[in-house]
């Protein structure tokens, strides 16, 4: 049995901390969480934390006791330099609430890159895991809508890259901009998204403390991570009525499953395929077949059956990525943020100028 910690900062990480909670508890009653047992098979331990007590007060599945508030009025707004601070001043009381908890074999700290809780919190709080314990951590990091604004963008530009640095083991990315083709307003959206990748993590979970027919665990998942350029996102698909258990592998590697934009033949590097359902779907053949086309231009496949008596199929794909182009994509428009925001910053200092024209009559009176 896997000991597993899974923390959420800030808003979007909270929330897809709660979907998490919500899939574990398998209950869709809000009251789910006060009394019924989680569903998982490791001892996962669940930690929300925010600035922001009213994004805490929100959820509905995350028990009390697993939600942090770092008192700060109302948030810190987009500003990583005010939520790093916030961050240091705070750091040994959610060390501590970590520690308490006990040993993990494997960590996942969940955020969005370009809000300002999470994408400031994350960073440092990876690296003081890392440096304190010897167990894998792996980011789960959302990235903005690109249209969100200057902030936004400039933000997700600078946590992503201090993530890498924390000494994280990988950053499995999901991308608000790529999964917008779910449709509806943007509340409905984020629940959709959340849903998705929450789905995708208890499959991963499922999957590592398995005992499948044809085994991969947790070492193959580390092996998997420390494949590529030290990112990587996870594809999902789980079969409609009547499909073979090929198509299901093609659906999850193809933009249907995946929760970022990429071309897994082109910029894939490493792979874990997990396939479950019930025995009469798993045709070998099939699955040997789609295994070898992925290894054969992304390098090493692990593959992974678990048997699951009158399920359909379903396939959880884990891609490391050698390449990510859609990440450049994001980048380059993350520097025009960053120069206009300058830019604006000089506009500000003209209008000082403006303001000391004003100050000039400071204490004088009209004379008529
Ligand atoms: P923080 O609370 O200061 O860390 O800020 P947020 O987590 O709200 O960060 C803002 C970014 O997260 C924006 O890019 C939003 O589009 C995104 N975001 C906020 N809430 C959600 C959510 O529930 N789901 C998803 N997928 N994205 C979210």
């Amino acid at each position: 049995m896997l000991n597993i910690l899974i923390v959420g900062n800030g808003q979007c990480g909270n929330r897809i901390l709660d979907a998490i909670n919500k899939e574990a508890f398998g209950g869709k009653s809000k009251f789910a969480k006060f009394y019924s047992q989680q569903k998982y098979k490791s001892k996962v331990e669940t930690i929300a934390i925010n600035t922001a007590i009213n994004d805490l007060k929100e959820l509905s599945f995350t028990k009390a006791k697993d939600r942090i508030h770092i008192p700060h009025l109302h948030g810190v707004g987009a500003n990583r330099t005010l939520g790093k601070s916030v961050f240091e001043d705070n750091k040994s009381h959610i060390m501590r609430n970590i520690e308490e908890r006990g040993n993990f074999d494997v960590g996942f700290v969940i955020t969005s890159a370009s809000g300002g809780t999470g994408s400031s919190f994350t960073p440092p709080l990876i690296k003081e895991i890392k440096e304190k314990h010897d167990f894998p951590v792996y980011a789960v990091v959302v990235l903005p809508f690109r249209e969100e604004g200057t902030l936004y963008l400039q933000n997700a530009a600078f946590c992503l890259k201090e993530i890498r640095d924390s000494g994280v083991d990988g950053i499995i990315l999901a991308d608000n901009q790529f999964l917008k083709q779910i449709g509806g307003d943007v509340q409905s959206a984020y629940n959709s998204i959340n849903d998705m990748i929450a789905r995708r993590i208890l499959f991963l979970l499922d999957a590592l403390d398995s005992e499948m027919m044809m085994v991969t665990d947790l070492g193959d998942f580390k092996t998997v991570m420390s494949g590529g350029a030290g990112l990587a996102t996870i594809g999902f698909y789980e079969a409609e009525k009547g499909m073979n258990v090929k198509t299901t592998i093609q659906k999850a590697l193809s933009p249907n499953g995946l929760l970022f934009s990429t071309d897994v033949y082109k910029e894939g590097s490493r792979a874990m395929v997990i396939i479950k359902g019930d025995k009469s779907y798993l045709s070998i053949d099939e699955i040997s077949s789609e295994v070898e086309k992925l290894s054969s231009s992304v390098g090493h496949v692990f593959k992974g059956i678990i048997v699951r008596k009158g399920e359909a199929p379903q396939v959880l794909v884990v891609l490391t990525l050698e390449a990510a182009k859609e990440l450049e994509n994001l980048y380059s428009v993350a520097v025009d943020a960053i120069h206009q925001e300058r830019e604006k910053k000089t506009r500000v200092e003209e209008q000082k100028e403006i303001d000391k024209a004003f100050s000039q009559i400071d204490g004088l009176e009209p004379d008529y």
